[in-house]
């Protein structure tokens, strides 16, 4: 059995490359004409994974083997392939077939309607996606999922409304009055920071230098760019980050290199013995998450980070930056404003766009709110969680592709991610000193802590025993209202001195 099963994968492996590639090609490099070219192959390529995947003789021999007493990884690998097959196969054919043409289409509906700032146009295929998700929870309850915890689990396993609900009690209760108070702090900056024009290939020179100082591995990667950032990889030899440079803005590119480099650094330190398997790559997407906010904001934001690679940057803009200090820049990467848009949000209000939009999905599935009365509640906990009027759907409902291309259930673990992330800072500080770390250009110690407590693991551990395994505690929101609160207060402190 374990023959048939390994036969089948090393062809769907092959497949799957090439797809991965191609998807790739199509997001950085591509030719423009090459578009509808490529749609066909891939559409030959799919249909040939599909039938590979779904082969009786594969599905038998994971039937058989998760019936085995099996050990170590192969077990694990087997009850995630079996979990994904039983999935599939509760979920009748040509619903899945007619839903997945529905999302084809679906994201340009959203993508005119945002530009017209149109809310109705995009109503009557949001409200059919809405029907399918319910069927699908439907198919894929269980005695222990039921109703929207069916859709968080598909993103972060074991977290459901229960887990959720406790999450942002606490940023409710002790995020929210703080993040009010933002707006009495004067932040000041130096005025070329604020309308400066600042060289994207110099950018590219230290962005470049990024990969250098946070060990991400170009011998299993590579840095190219791409109209939103993103990181993609198959295997712990191939992980590639994306970019986006923008002229008017310095440290732009600086962050989203930084995070993409975080998840691309958790890809490449996976045990490579679980390359070509469904162990490789990261556990969830929060555990993901948390590597990119990690490196993002708790190393890339730190002001030893500004001590000890402001330099660097302010010789490439030698001219621009000549009257900026460290000081300031820190003070300038870290600044706050309450605004509409999650996408370009600051560090402290982030998780409260996210929390507006998993008090909406909750009451969505559980049937307290239509789709119809979307923009109306939408407006309404803008203005209750940050003290905001939203003045139009394109800055408002319309903001996110997320539920264009069906993904509920997905929001909640982007600020789940900065959580646990705050949570294994906690403890990796009390094992290494991150500060000494970076100020001695040795990030490769802190990235030798995360691979032994948390890349090596792939989807070996789930994401609870990941973080179990790394703190010796389950996850504690409170670690991450305290880290904001404690940065944020010293940081709001500077602006009196400087
Ligand atoms: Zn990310």
């Amino acid at each position: 059995m374990k023959q048939i099963y390994e036969q089948f994968k090393k062809e769907i492996n092959a497949y799957k490359y090439a797809l991965w590639l191609m998807g790739w090609d199509d997001e950085t490099e591509a030719p423009k004409a090459s578009k509808a070219y490529r749609t066909e192959q891939l559409e030959v390529l799919y249909t040939l994974v599909y039938k590979l995947e779904m082969d009786e003789k594969r599905l038998a021999a994971i039937d058989q083997l998760a019936k085995e007493n099996l050990t170590g990884p192969f077990k694990r690998e087997i009850e995630l392939e079996k979990k994904g097959i039983d999935q599939l196969r509760k979920i009748p054919q040509a619903e899945y077939i007619a839903y997945q043409v529905l999302i084809s289409k679906s994201s340009q509906i959203w993508a005119e309607a945002k530009k017209n700032s149109d809310f109705e146009a995009f109503l009557p295929t949001l409200e059919e996606i809405i029907v399918f998700q319910k069927k699908l929870i439907k198919y894929l309850e269980t005695d222990t999922l039921k109703g929207y915890d069916v859709l968080l689990d598909m993103y972060e396993e074991n977290m459901g409304i229960k887990e959720y609900d406790e999450f942002f009690k606490v940023l409710n209760e002790k995020l929210v009055p703080f993040v009010l108070e933002t707006s009495k702090v004067k932040q000041k900056f130096p005025s070329v920071l604020l309308k400066g024009s600042f060289n994207i290939e110099k950018q590219k020179q230290f962005n470049h230098r990024l990969a250098d100082i946070l060990s991400y591995d170009l011998k299993k990667g590579v840095i190219k760019e791409s109209v939103h950032p993103f990181t993609s990889g198959v295997v712990s030899v191939d992980t590639r980050v994306t970019t986006a440079y923008r002229e008017d803005l310095i440290d732009a590119a600086i962050f989203s290199t930084i995070h993409e480099m975080g998840h691309g650094i958790y890809e490449q330190q996976v045990n490579p013995e679980f390359d070509g398997s469904i162990l490789s790559g990261g556990v969830s997407m929060g555990i993901h998450e948390s590597q990119s906010r990690l490196f993002e904001n708790m190393i890339g934001r730190s002001k030893a980070f500004w001590d000890t690679y402001y330099p660097v940057l302010q010789q490439t803009f030698s001219k621009e930056l000549k009257k900026v200090t460290a000081e300031q820049f820190h003070l300038y990467v870290n600044r706050v404003k309450r605004d509409f848009i999650r996408i370009e949000a600051d560090e402290l209000t982030y998780s409260l766009h996210i929390m507006i939009r998993y008090e909406i999905e909750k009451a969505l599935f559980n049937g307290k709110l239509q789709p119809k009365d979307l923009p109306k509640t939408w407006n309404r906990l803008y203005k209750k969680y940050l003290g905001l009027t939203v003045k139009n759907d394109a800055f408002g409902v319309l903001q996110d592709i997320h539920w264009s291309i069906g993904s509920f259930g997905y929001f909640p673990t982007y600020a789940l991610g900065s959580a646990y992330a705050a949570q294994i800072y906690d403890v990796m500080n009390q094992e290494i000193d991150v500060e000494q770390c970076i100020k001695n250009n040795d990030i490769r110690k802190i990235n030798r802590w995360l691979r032994e407590h948390i890349h090596q693991y792939g989807k070996l551990k789930t994401p609870k025993e990941i973080i179990l395994n790394a703190t010796n505690k389950p996850f504690d929101p409170n670690y991450y209202v305290d880290y904001l609160v404690k940065k944020y207060t010293t940081i709001f402190k500077a602006y009196e001195v400087n």
